[in-house]
């Protein structure tokens, strides 16, 4: 048999209901989203100021064990936010990984600033730590406090990295590296709601991080997303900043600062906290999904499936297969095979310096993520599945 046709056989095996029309991952209404959704209609609180809109960031503390979380209108704003409250300036250079959704390359733009892309590991498909120290020492000096780009001169300001399909990167060795060259770390923690590093939840390691709460995450608000920091003061930042920087007061509309319309609406909130209720659920089903997909994937040659390392308790968010050798020619045969049998399956992002805004900006040789490209697929990994 050819590696498609036993890769076909596989997700068959692991799916046996299943026949046609499965989708990559999809939103799941079960609990009491329809009865908080009307209590906004029927109260009139629809817009950004409302009880659900509250509750959320109190839940996502709860969840997540950050001190402070504040909602907003997607993950991609939240990021946004999260690199001015690092104190990116424009000018600065931030470490980004090329392996990627296109959203954490652009935040760093956004602010005027530039993405400097470094490679992933295989193990994680996050950040390579002992790599990154090894690169910086090559590219980069500390002038004091400040980490410099011997080549371009600039600030080396930031290091964002991200847990890729709810995969925590290593956030211990990240974390000493960033302390070492006097990098502020943020995490892009779009991915990763549920997940948790040696048994803190991800989100926690970083100065300041993002959720985000798009329709194929793994709890939705229809659109939204949240920062969380354990710092008050950044807290309170992240609060200001992303509801136009008002000040209160009874009837005047002063504003101290630049401020943005970020704010989630009460609608997405209670949403999000019907769906936040569902999490345990939700994730329950998707290891039983993964289990049953190890299983299916044991005895398949040529392919494995990312499987969490030690110091790792994941989402399970998508689950992912990676080629033991490296080919985009044998990938999309595998995604051609897939998807014409209705199993909907997709390669990994672009990689960030591959794309026509970011081609230009500095990075390091990105072999391991060049690799990853050509051997990465994900497969259909809605919760549902684990009932067929
Ligand atoms: C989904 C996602 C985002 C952006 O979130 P939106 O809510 O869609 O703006 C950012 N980074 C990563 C890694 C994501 O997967």
């Amino acid at each position: 048999m050819s590696l498609s046709d036993q890769v076909l056989a596989a997700v068959r095996a692991a799916l046996p209901a299943c026949e046609g029309g499965v989708s990559l991952h999809e939103p799941e209404f079960r609990g009491q989203e329809w009865a908080y959704l009307k209590d906004c209609l029927d109260t009139g609180w629809v817009s950004s100021v409302g009880a659900y809109v509250d509750r959320i960031e109190r839940d996502l503390e709860a969840i997540t064990g950050a001190a402070h979380a504040v909602a907003t209108s997607n993950g991609t704003a939240a990021l946004d936010i999260c690199l001015r409250l690092a104190g990116v300036k424009p000018g600065d250079e931030v470490l980004v990984p090329t392996l990627t959704f296109v959203a954490t390359a652009n935040a760093v733009a956004y602010q005027g600033a530039t993405p400097h892309f470094v490679d992933s590991e295989a193990a994680t498909l996050g950040v390579d730590p002992v790599r990154l120290d090894t690169y910086l020492h090559q590219t980069a000096r500390l002038n004091g406090d400040v980490c410099l780009n011997t080549r371009t001169g600039a600030p080396i300001r930031a290091l964002m990295v991200m847990h890729v399909f709810g995969h925590p990167c290593d956030l211990d060795g990240l974390a000493e590296v960033a302390a070492r060259w006097k990098l502020v770390l943020v995490e892009d923690a779009a991915e990763g709601l549920g997940s948790r590093w040696n048994g803190r939840h991800v989100g926690n390691a970083g100065l300041v991080s993002a959720l985000s709460f798009n329709g194929n995450k793994i709890v939705t608000t229809g659109g939204g997303g949240a920062i969380l920091t354990n710092d008050a003061e950044l807290g309170r930042r992240a609060k200001h900043l992303t509801t136009t920087a008002r000040v209160p007061h009874k009837w005047s509309f002063i504003h101290d600062e630049l401020g943005w319309n970020y704010r989630m609406p009460n609608l997405n909130a209670a949403l999000g906290c019907a769906q936040l209720e569902r999490l345990p659920d939700m994730m329950a089903r998707k290891a039983v999904l993964a289990r049953r997909y190890a299983e299916a994937f044991r005895d398949v040659e040529g392919v494995r499936l990312l499987t969490p390392g030690a110091g790792a308790e994941v989402n399970h968010w998508l689950n992912a297969l990676i080629l033991d050798r490296p080919d985009m020619a044998t990938r999309d045969a595998l995604l051609e095979a897939l998807n014409a049998a209705g199993f909907m399956a997709r390669p990994l992002w672009t990689l960030m310096h591959r794309l026509p805004m970011h081609a230009d900006c500095p990075r390091d040789d990105l072999p391991v993520a060049e690799a990853l490209e050509a051997s990465v697929i994900n497969i259909p990994s809605s919760a549902r599945l684990a009932e067929a």
